[in-house]
Order: structure tokens, then C-alpha cells, then sequence
């Protein structure tokens, strides 16, 4: 196949809907990213992250060579060296000193072949991932209820339902191509309804026919309270009940007599809101409820998820057009690695641990001297083991614990403390590589093959179509390299697909329809058939060759009786209450432009407009209690760390908490990390964290002075308390703020823009009594670099001076805004950007609404705004909607 001429099919490498991508690459060796229309996921589509993921592909930033103790070595001596270092640690404290800490963005051959080194060789199961920390308890309520990790349903589901319910998900931002699909499918049928359920009004209201903006953590409760209400109202199935459930009675006596008021009143909502969602979903036939991190990331995350599956088992709502709950993972590959066992809880192919029949099955397919017996530690746990000198070899791969795991500063002193610590990824400089002893550089998106597993349970392939840099290898192979070190036998492959073909045949292994997850009907899949796979839903077996798009329908289950168990549920409030000292309650999520710790999506100078800094999101009456106001520099601080963050002011959130994003890094910050504040407590069952509720208290960041520094060259980190460096379109950008002044802004101005600069014009404006000065850098008559400083927060529009980098000379105008601090047209300043693609900014399409643009498509056509991925279309409704208050008020 000519790639050149008709791309290359892939996925995206982001979040867990799992869109198809057409990469093509140009003869200027640019690589154009398209929607793939033919794959079932997206159908064409792409958000803001995937239709951006061209701009990601740059080598800057790149691991390239292995490092052991900082120099620069072959990989004969890297892979000897970490060889030595676990066989070592092995033969001397035994296999439960080592651990793996593996990643969702691992393709499932990747993550195959490490789960077999460690739980088929090492012999112990510390290996786990930082799935963990996303849907680890959807996993622990699947099996709980249906006794496999199985979503019953697909995505067609979510166009057929008549009510579709968002539990703690704002798919807007985070899952944006599902979203817009169902906000599609609404407006082809105005009788389809959203209900969302979430603290905060998120942009995935916008789509909402009602919001439910409950107390924090109380989910559980409410529906418990709907359980109940579908039992008084006659709603329960009692056919399904009998003859494919056990447990419903027990289930319904625990949540008996509880009312809607008392619901509503322990939930902190409006009793009237709450009898609508429960008459919807008593009187619709077809209900899919979605939940996702807002449902999973709490200390009783697996009793929510399975007070939701209760609702669904007693109406019998599963597994038919659209009806069933709907697990909406977060990562592209977290399905994929459940299905290898990725999870320290978990064995291969959906077995499980505390089965001899299965720790024999396992073992005996792979042939391997040992088997791990027990289920290893758990992220968390992981991390503790290691900070207590109980792990002291650890491989991570492909991830940045030390930004994302919860209370992540004492991650960060765990592995300081650690004898070996072997980081494999593909840039030099995260988080985390910087405490690695010896680093592995990894192959990327676009340079590596395999598969990948999506939210609907849908394989796809991933694809290269582009060399590997430098000496950077593929992942399976530097585990199978390892492992081969390590004196382990059955790491032979001879290519990717091979390991494919064996973990589909561990799949159908003594199977017998026992296990859910079999794709045996893939294990004979030839090389040819294995490069062109098509997307195909699990199981794909003898009887199924085609795959499956629905399971339990038929009300067979993976139990041993092949029933599901409906499970009562005792709702309990969250570990931490606030308090004294900590009043409010912090939320943590995802913006709508970045990913995960923002190493991909920061490259993309585009992903970086729409929101720049770490920000904390707090209502306005919070904010007055606390001294604070809209764009001010706020520290967060709780029992465990704290950060310093933007104010953002919202009605939309409730009084007493507050939402702070979780993405930025030491990397792109000097006190962004959210994560070091989270409490690490976790969920028993699940054991994943509670990062939806840490109590803490904010106040004003003591700052004297505030700057911004844009420069065509890239700035250096400068050692201020208060900095966020980025890049955009043609430039890099530096927001500054401090304590004490510098002596001279002027030195300060020209070391921060590059003082060795001895051919550019310096153009100055300063004003000592106001301190407010700004300085800017001309060569060649082009802008080359501005920094402007104010004592306070109010500074002039960082996109209206972006613009001037993009002309090729400075107008004596332009020249004279610089030193005014504001461009002459006020239409010169679109800030801020709502549109990443087209950078369209709020003033025009303010300036579009009030010429006559009176709907998102209109404001598309005439703007663009919204006209391509359509990520941003959620805020533009926000912007119509607010447009048209204040002109009906005028
Ligand atoms: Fe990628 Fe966006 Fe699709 Fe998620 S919705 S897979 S981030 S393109």
C-alpha cells in the first residue's frame, strides 16, 4: 500500500473512544491527520487533541539513546545493566522486590509480553498501571455483578437510547467525539434525553435536558434512591430478576422506605429535579447510563458503579439496543491492558488469581517455570512498598507517575530512595525520567504497531508510518530483550504479530464460553490479515468470526450459575471531611485541549490556546470568603502538598469546592502539580484513589509583581516562584509573577528574552510609579521578543500580541500598541481563544453573534469557529446563550 498516496489507518493515542485516524504523509515531510470515516468509533470525526496530533510528531524533546547514571550508552550495556540489576535484586529479597508500573498508552502486545515476564517468570504480580487511577473500580464492579470485566454494550447503544444518563463524566471535554455523536443524535430526535449527574456544570450540560448537580460523593445514594423509586413504581423486571440475577431481594430491602425527599435532601438537590430523573427512568424503555472518573475515582468507587448496574439488572435494562450501563474508560488502551492481565489483581486473558485452575492454566500455556500465586500491589501500594525500601528494583514504562499519581511528592521521594529505577519512554525530560537511573528510549505514536482496545470493546490496530529515531525500540521488544537477558524462555517473537496470535490463543485457551474475553477466533491470523485487521468487537470467536456488539443480553453472565449478582450498596461519604483549616473540597479533572501530564498535547502550540495555566475554578461566594477574585494567583494547600493556581470564577460549581485541572508538570510549571495535594487514601476494593475529594483551603498567592514573556526562541526556566512556560503558534510563551523585583526590569526583561541578542532594537516603556513597564525586541523590523510587567494580575492580551509574531514587520502602529499596552483597534484583540483549531477568539465571535449568526453552524460558517473538529462547539452555545441574555436585558 503507498502510504504516501492513501494514508495510513490507525488510532488515536489519547483517550478511550478510540477514533480511527487516516495519517498521510506529504512529500515535505509533514504528516496530514484525518478522521478515518470508516472506522465505527468516530466515523470521521476527531476533537481538538486527535486533529491536532500532526503537530505532536517533532523529534525536539526525544529520548533517543539509552542513559545508565546519566551517560550515554549502547543498548547491549543499558539492557545488560537492568538485567543484572532485577536478577540481582531477585536472587537476593525474591521476585516480590521488583515491581512494573505500566501504562494505559502501551499497545496490548506491549503490555502482553511485560505481564508474562512478571507474572510467568519474575513469579510475582507486581505489575500494575496507571489504569489504575482511571477505572479501576469499574472493573472491580464488573466483576462483582457479571463475573467478568465486561461492557455489555456499544456505542450504537447510545444513539438508540431514548434517555441517555452522564454519571461524573464530562464527556465533552473528555471523551469529545462520543459526545458530539450522542449531542448528533439528540437533534435528529428531540424526544431522546441527557440527564447529567455532576457537582459541576460542566460544557457536557450544555447537551442537558437536566442537570443534577449533587453533593460531592453522593452517588451511591442516589441511586439507591432510584432503586428503590423503580421498585415502587413497578419498573423492576421481575422475569430477568428470576431467572438471571440472584441478590435483588437483599438489594431492594437495603435501599426500602428510602423516599425521593430524603434522597434529594441527602444529595443536596432539589426534591423536583429528583423525581424527574426517576420518572424518566422508570417510565424509558431504553436507558444507557455513562459514567466515568467523577463514579471511579473515589473510596467506595466500586459500590457506585454497582449501585449503578443495580438499576439496570432490575429493569433488565442490559445488553439490548440501547440499554445498559456504559463504562467510559479514559485511557486508548486501558481495555487492552485489562485483557492481558495488566492490573496487579488480574491474570491473562481474564483469569483470575484465587482460581488454581486458572494460575494452572496460565502457567501451563506459557509454559513457565513459576506462576505468580497472589494478586500484587496496587499503585498506590506500589509506591508505598518502594518508599519503604520493601520494591527495590522498579521498571515504569511509558508514564509519568510522579505527576499523576496521587500525593505524588512523596511518590517522587519514594523512588529517590529507590536502589534501581529503569524509566522506558519517549522523551528525555519528565517528571519522571529525571529520577531514573537508566533510561530507554521507546518508540511513539506513529512509529510503533500493534493494537489497542477501546471503550466498546472494539480492537483496533494501531499502525507505524514513521522510522524509529535514533536508537528508540519498540516496547514488546525491549521487554523480550530483557527477558531473554533474564534467562526466561518463550520471548522469542518474531514480530508483533506473533505475540497477537498468542494472547488471542490464551484467550480461547480451555475456554469453553466460560470467559467473556475470547478473541481465538484471531489466533491463526496471518501476517497479511494481522497488517489490514479491520476494527472488531470482543468476543471474536469460531461462532462469532465478525465479533460481538453486545453482551449479557441474552441474561447469561460469566458466574459460575450464570447469573449476575445485584449487590446491596451502603453509600459512605468520602475518607476526608473538611474542616477546620481545610474547608473546601477539591476536585481534580481534564481541560479540553491537553492530556494526561501534557508531554504529547504541549507540543502542539495550538492544544496550548485555550487554556495556558493550571487554574482552581471556585464559586464566586468562595472566592469573597477568601480574599480571592477572578484571575488572581491562588495557593491550594492541603494536608499533603499544595500548588499555585489561577483563579477562575463559575456559578457552576458548588459553594465549598473547588476544580483544579490535572495536567501540568514540573516540567511546564513551578507549582502546578494537583496532584501533590491529593489525598492517596483508595478505594478497598479497587484500590483506586480518591481524586475527586481532598479537603483543602485557598488563599491569595502573595505576589508583588506580574509578567508575561512571549519570545520567538525557546525561554529558559527561570527561578521564580510563579512560572508556566509553553508554546504557541511561532513563539514561546512565559507567565511570570513574584514576590520580591527584580533591581532592574530592564536586565530582567533582556535575560528572560535572550540578552546575548546584540542585533535587535530594544523598544522600552517604563513607568516606576505605576510598575508597570514593557519592553520589546525588533529585528529585522519583525517582532523577535515582548515581556510585560504590572504589579498586578491585569495585564495586556497575551493572543492580541501573539497575532504581531505572525506578521512579517512591525507597523510604526503596531510599534506604538507595544508601548500602549493595547492594540489601537480594540478588534485587534480576539482574546481569549474559544476555537484551538482556526484560533478563533471570543471577541469575534461575539462580533459574529451580534451581526446576525444566531446558531453554533452560523457562527461556524462565518467565523469558522467550530468548523472542523467541533471540540469548542459546547462554549459557543455558552457564548450565544449569554450574548442573547444581555441583548434581551438591554
Ligand atoms: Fe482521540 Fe478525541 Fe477521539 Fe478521544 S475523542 S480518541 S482524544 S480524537
Amino acid at each position: 500500500m503507498d502510504a504516501a498516496a492513501t494514508g495510513v489507518k490507525t488510532t488515536c493515542p489519547y483517550c478511550g473512544v478510540g477514533c480511527g485516524v487516516i495519517a498521510t504523509p506529504g512529500l515535505d515531510g509533514e504528516i496530514s491527520i484525518r478522521g478515518d470515516p470508516e472506522h465505527p468509533a468516530n466515523l470521521g470525526r476527531l476533537c481538538s487533541k486527535g486533529a491536532a496530533l500532526g503537530a505532536t510528531l517533532g523529534l525536539e524533546g526525544r529520548l533517543l539513546t539509552p542513559l545508565v547514571d546519566g551517560a550515554e550508552t549502547g543498548w547491549e550495556q543499558a539492557l545488560d545493566h537492568v538485567a543484572r540489576g532485577f536478577s540481582e535484586t531477585i536472587d537476593r529479597h525474591g521476585p516480590g522486590s521488583v515491581a512494573f508500573y505500566v501504562s494505559g498508552q502501551l499497545l496490548t502486545e506491549d503490555y502482553y509480553v511485560i505481564n508474562k515476564l512478571a507474572k510467568g517468570f519474575v513469579g510475582a504480580a507486581n505489575i500494575d498501571t496507571n489504569s489504575r487511577l482511571c477505572m479501576a473500580s469499574s472493573v472491580a464492579g464488573h466483576k462483582r455483578a457479571f463475573g467478568a470485566d465486561t461492557v455489555p454494550g456499544c456505542y450504537e447503544d447510545l444513539e438508540q437510547a431514548d434517555l441517555i444518563v452522564l454519571v461524573g463524566s464530562n464527556a465533552a471535554w473528555c471523551h469529545p467525539v462520543r459526545y458530539e455523536r450522542m449531542v448528533a443524535a439528540k437533534a435528529r430526535d428531540p424526544h431522546k434525553r441527557i440527564v447529567v449527574i455532576d457537582p459541576r456544570r460542566t460544557d457536557t450540560c450544555d447537551a442537558a435536558d437536566l442537570h443534577l448537580p449533587l453533593r460531592s460523593g453522593s452517588d451511591g445514594v442516589l441511586f439507591n434512591g432510584l432503586l428503590a423509586h423503580l421498585d415502587r413504581a413497578g419498573a423492576a423486571n421481575a422475569a430477568f430478576l428470576a431467572e438471571h440475577t440472584i441478590g435483588a431481594a437483599e438489594t431492594l430491602a437495603a435501599v426500602a422506605g428510602q423516599t425521593i425527599a430524603e434522597t434529594a435532601s441527602m444529595c443536596g438537590l432539589p426534591e423536583g429535579n429528583v423525581q424527574l430523573f426517576f420518572d424518566w427512568f422508570a417510565r424509558t424503555g431504553t436507558v444507557v447510563t455513562l459514567y466515568s472518573q467523577g463514579v471511579n475515582q473515589s473510596t467506595s468507587g466500586t459500590d457506585k458503579v454497582s449501585a449503578i448496574l443495580n438499576a439496570h439488572l432490575l429493569t433488565g435494562r442490559i445488553g439490548r439496543p440501547g440499554m445498559g450501563p456504559f463504562s467510559l474508560t479514559g485511557q486508548p488502551n486501558a481495555m487492552g491492558g485489562r485483557e492481558v492481565g495488566g492490573l496487579a489483581n488480574q491474570l491473562a486473558a481474564h483469569m483470575e488469581f484465587e482460581d488454581p485452575v486458572h494460575r494452572d492454566r496460565v502457567q501451563q500455556f506459557w509454559r513457565s517455570p513459576t506462576i505468580a500465586d497472589r494478586a500484587g500491589l496496587k499503585a498506590v501500594e506500589m509506591f508505598e512498598a518502594i518508599g519503604v525500601g520493601r520494591i527495590k528494583a522498579v521498571w515504569i514504562r511509558a508514564t509519568n507517575p510522579l505527576v499523576s499519581l496521587p500525593d505524588s511528592d512523596r511518590a517522587r521521594a519514594a523512588l529517590a530512595k529507590c536502589s534501581l529505577v529503569v524509566v522506558s519512554d519517549c522523551l528525555a525530560s519528565t517528571d519522571t525520567t529525571r529520577a531514573a537511573h537508566v533510561l530507554l528510549p521507546a518508540t511513539t505514536w506513529g512509529e510503533k504497531s500493534g493494537t489497542v482496545t477501546n471503550s466498546e470493546r472494539r480492537l483496533s490496530r494501531q499502525r507505524d508510518f514513521l522510522p524509529a529515531p535514533g536508537e528508540a525500540r519498540s516496547d514488546w521488544r525491549i521487554v523480550c530483550d530483557l527477558a531473554r537477558r533474564m534467562g526466561s524462555s518463550g520471548f522469542d517473537y518474531g514480530s508483533v504479530a506473533d505475540i497477537f496470535r498468542e494472547h488471542a490463543a490464551l484467550s480461547g485457551f480451555e475456554n469453553g464460553g466460560a470467559r467473556a474475553f475470547d478473541i481465538s477466533g484471531l489466533s491463526n491470523v496471518s501476517e497479511i490479515a494481522y497488517a489490514t485487521l479491520a476494527p472488531v468487537q470482543w468476543p471474536v470467536t469460531a461462532d462469532a468470526p465478525y465479533g460481538t456488539a453486545r453482551l449479557c443480553g441474552s441474561g447469561r453472565f460469566c458466574t459460575g450459575d450464570r447469573r449476575a449478582r445485584s449487590l446491596p450498596v451502603r453509600p459512605r461519604a468520602p475518607v476526608s471531611a473538611t474542616g477546620v483549616g481545610f474547608p473546601l473540597q477539591l476536585n481534580t479533572g481534564r481541560v479540553r485541549d491537553h492530556w494526561h501530564t501534557m508531554t504529547r498535547t504541549a507540543k502542539a502550540a495550538r492544544l496550548n490556546a485555550h487554556v495556558f495555566e493550571p487554574y482552581a475554578e471556585l464559586h464566586p461566594d468562595d472566592a469573597d470568603r477568601f480574599g480571592l477574585s477572578d484571575g488572581l494567583l491562588a495557593r491550594l494547600q492541603s494536608a499533603w502538598g499544595a500548588m499555585v493556581a489561577r483563579v477562575r470564577l463559575s456559578a457552576g460549581i458548588r459553594r465549598g469546592a473547588v476544580f483544579a485541572p490535572m495536567h501540568w508538570s514540573d516540567t511546564l510549571a513551578s507549582t502546578g502539580r494537583v496532584n501533590a495535594l491529593v489525598n492517596s487514601v483508595v478505594d478497598p476494593i479497587s484500590g483506586q484513589p480518591e481524586s475527586k475529594h481532598t479537603p483543602i483551603r485557598v488563599e491569595p498567592h502573595a505576589a508583588r509583581w506580574h509578567a508575561f514573556a512571549l519570545n520567538r526562541r525557546q525561554l529558559t526556566q527561570p527561578k521564580l516562584d510563579y512560572w508556566v512556560a509553553g508554546k504557541g503558534e511561532g513563539y514561546w510563551r512565559q507567565e511570570l509573577a513574584g514576590d520580591v523585583a527584580p533591581e532592574d526590569w530592564q536586565v530582567f526583561a533582556r535575560e528572560r528574552l535572550g540578552g546575548e541578542v546584540i542585533d535587535c532594537e530594544w523598544i522600552a516603556f517604563r513607568d516606576f510609579a505605576k510598575g508597570r513597564h514593557r519592553f520589546a525586541m525588533v529585528r529585522n523590523g519583525r517582532l523577535e521578543g515582548c515581556m510585560f510587567v504590572a504589579p498586578d494580575h491585569r495585564l495586556p492580551s497575551r493572543t492580541w500580541l501573539a497575532g504581531l509574531f505572525a506578521s512579517e514587520g512591525l507597523s510604526p502602529e503596531a510599534r506604538l500598541s507595544l508601548m500602549a499596552g493595547a492594540p489601537r483597534d480594540p478588534n485587534g484583540d480576539i482574546d481569549p481563544i474559544v476555537c484551538s483549531c482556526f484560533s478563533v477568539g471570543r471577541k469575534t465571535i461575539h462580533a459574529a453573534i451580534e451581526g446576525g449568526a444566531g446558531d453554533v453552524e452560523t457562527i461556524g460558517a462565518r467565523v469558522k469557529a467550530g468548523a472542523n473538529c467541533g471540540s469548542c462547539k459546547p462554549e459557543l452555545g455558552q457564548i450565544l446563550a449569554r450574548t442573547r441574555l444581555v441583548s434581551h436585558a438591554r
